[in-house]
């Protein structure tokens, strides 16, 4: 399979799971690039623009988004999100390159990019909805404090929410876990007054997209399933 294959019938998988839930509204397609070099970022980019789809991706190290970033700008209208946990020593080298970033999870680190910042960066607030020890993201309880930190600050704009999925092979315990973080979304958007439609919901990977798709996500995150294995 190529590139734009794996792209396509990874669009086409997210279409079907979308009319199986009846979602009459977008669902976006993130291509999730860790470990791509700088030539297979911009030639999945190009795949994206080429197919007529948003020209989304999302890296998990501020390193990897920085030696990459130049390759991606070639494609007008890349946009490039962070998608793993961001040091607040990386911060400065993460808002030279990245549009977004997606694992907001603590006030502290709001604090801390609202101080760098020089311009509005959308943030999505990363939610451990699965509860696993392992996982990053602030505690559902906490996420209300969280949203606070976000909306009062100068810089960040509260774009949505993003998580992890649990990872475990039963639908019922996952697809809990994404209505969780659904049903947050929902109560942000009457709490702090915005619309529903403005707060994404970034959840679902390749294993378990259509689950996240039924519960309401508005972008999956996608490696293996465009790129094929994951490399070490
Ligand atoms: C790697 C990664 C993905 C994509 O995972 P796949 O199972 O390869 O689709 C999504 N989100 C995050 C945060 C990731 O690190």
């Amino acid at each position: 399979m190529t590139l734009l294959e794996g792209i396509a019938s990874a669009r086409l998988r997210i279409d079907e799971a979308a009319a199986a839930a009846g979602r009459a509204d977008t669902v976006s397609l993130q291509l999730a690039v860790k470990t791509r070099t700088p030539d297979e970022c911009r030639e999945a980019a190009e795949g994206l623009a080429s197919l007529g789809l948003p020209v989304l991706l999302g890296h998990n190290r501020v390193q990897e988004a920085t030696a990459t970033a130049p390759a991606i700008r070639e494609v007008p209208g890349s946009r490039i999100s962070l998608i793993g946990p961001l040091q607040t020593n990386k911060i400065n080298r993460a808002l030279a390159c990245v549009d977004a970033i997606d694992t907001i999870d603590s006030p502290g680190l709001v604090d801390a990019i609202d101080a760098r910042a020089q311009r509005i960066i959308d943030v999505l607030v990363q939610v451990n909805v699965s509860a696993e020890p392992s996982k990053h993201g602030v505690r559902p309880d906490d996420a209300p404090r969280l949203v606070d930190a976000v909306v009062e600050s100068e810089h960040l704009r509260l774009a949505g929410f993003m998580t992890v999925g649990l990872n475990s092979p039963v639908e019922a315990d996952v697809r809990a876990a994404y209505a969780d973080l659904r049903r947050l979304r929902d109560d942000t958007a009457d709490r702090v007054g915005v619309a529903t439609a403005d707060l994404d919901l970034s959840m679902g990977m390749s294993g378990d997209l259509e689950w996240a798709v039924a519960e309401g996500a508005t972008i999956v995150r996608l490696g293996t399933a465009v790129f094929g294995p994951r490399r070490p």
